[in-house]
């Protein structure tokens, strides 16, 4: 037998996924979990881009695709950047790349742009996968505390921008807060990109899931929801996502179908952004996942078609409720996007964030401890992608849990 610990590299070893496992492997022990622990969509693909995928296939649309994607998905793509960043993105001159989901994005652009010695800014709270992708590619995280209404500001981020800084991890709405950046804030972190040679890197995965604040908002939450955006707050079409990539050309804009059409299982995402950059990317493309899935790639064109405003608007009046029931109990960020909410375990239960989880998983309800996504270990990430039974049980119990 070989010593298989040998062939470990200190490359993996250095990744920690223990936090999450635990919740999984406990989930995995209970008979009727109350499971607000999950990172994807409850609905189902769409019919029709479930009935594309297969007729590709039945078609024969199974080869290898040109490692860039397909071009009447590239082309579906481009038009609406150009409708979205005129002035930016959308000016003609951009790269664009179909990538494996937005991990397989996030893996080529750290790999592409970063190397020992190098420092990449993120935000924490931040999504489990970026620290790990940053050590992957030999470079070094550095976290900006966003704590405790998760704004991330230009203000924040400057002090930690060294010469060594070349990345900025950018994500709004965020995982695992739900907090969606500002315009203002948005414009002001691509002018000190800008100035300091940063490259941003917005993952906007979470795009078309985004809300305006609650209608009655709670009042001991503190409301992080960009109401000052909201035009007309009655509207059920929301204005456009603030974006650092409405501001910059120098933002790397990495989205998915993952989230809005409930494909995680398929693998499909797209990066735009510098041509100099996505070029390399594509390179790598080349030489690692090849191309993203062709029958995930001919369904995409067909999904950017399908409205989802109805699944918005069901996690939107979703979100509502859990403000509504946890504000009283709970300190939280109201969350503006996403589907998740980041809640504070109340300092007088006197419990690490992990010890209130493990708490909580002993009565069946499944919910992370914030230490998966952060330096602190004093929230836990709630995910309101589930039916509404399952959310009002699972809220119920975190009310009683709050008593103590
Ligand atoms: N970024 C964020 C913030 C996410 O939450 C996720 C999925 N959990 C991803 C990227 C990866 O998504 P994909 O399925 O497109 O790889």
């Amino acid at each position: 037998m070989l010593d298989y610990e040998r062939f470990i590299s200190d490359r993996v070893r250095g990744i920690d996924a223990s936090g999450i496992r635990r919740v999984f492997d406990l989930a995995a022990k209970l008979e009727r979990p109350i499971n607000l622990s999950i990172g994807q969509p409850d609905f189902d693909v769409p019919g029709p881009v479930k009935d594309a995928a297969c007729v590709a296939i039945q078609q024969g649309v199974n080869r290898y695709t040109q490692t860039q994607g397909m071009a009447e998905l590239r082309e579906k793509i481009t038009q609406g950047l150009a409708g979205e960043f005129p002035q930016t993105l959308g000016r003609g001159d951009a790269g664009l790349l179909v990538t494996s989901g937005v991990s397989g994005g996030l893996m080529l652009a750290l790999l592409t742009c970063v190397q020992q010695g190098d420092e990449v800014l993120i935000p924490d709270p931040y999504f489990v996968m970026y620290r790990h992708l940053v050590t992957l590619a030999g470079a070094t995280p550095v976290f900006v505390d966003t704590y405790a209404d998760f704004e991330l500001t230009a203000e924040r981020i400057e002090p930690h921008i060294t010469q060594r800084t070349k990345l900025l991890l950018f994500n709004s709405p965020s995982n695992p807060t739900g907090v969606v950046a500002s315009e203002v804030a948005c414009r002001e972190i691509a002018a000190l990109a800008a100035k300091h040679n940063v490259l941003i890197l917005s993952d906007e995965i979470y795009d078309e899931f985004w809300y305006p604040a609650p209608a009655t908002p709670a009042t001991p939450a503190m409301t992080s929801a960009p109401t000052s955006e909201i035009r007309n707050p009655k509207s059920e079409i929301p204005p456009r996502l603030p974006s650092p990539a409405a501001y910059s050309a120098d933002v790397l804009l990495l989205r998915g179908f993952s989230k809005t059409y409930g494909m995680t299982g398929w693998r499909l995402g797209y990066a735009a952004g510098p041509a100099a950059i996505v070029e390399q990317m594509t390179k790598l493309q080349q030489y690692s996942f090849v191309c993203a899935p062709s029958m995930a790639q001919v369904a995409g064109s067909v999904a950017l078609d399908v409205d989802m405003s109805e699944h918005v608007a069901a996690y939107r009046r979703k979100r509502d409720r859990v403000v509504e029931r946890l504000s009283a109990h709970y300190e939280l960020a109201v969350p503006g996007g996403a589907f998740y909410a980041f809640v504070k375990v109340p300092q007088r239960l006197g419990l690490t964030a992990t010890q209130f989880v493990e708490r909580a998983v002993e009565r069946g309800l499944l919910i992370i401890p914030g230490s998966v996504f952060s330096e602190r270990d004093t929230h836990f990430r709630l995910s309101y992608a589930c039916d509404d039974a399952m959310l009002e049980e699972g809220l119920g119990m975190l009310v009683e849990l709050a008593r103590g």
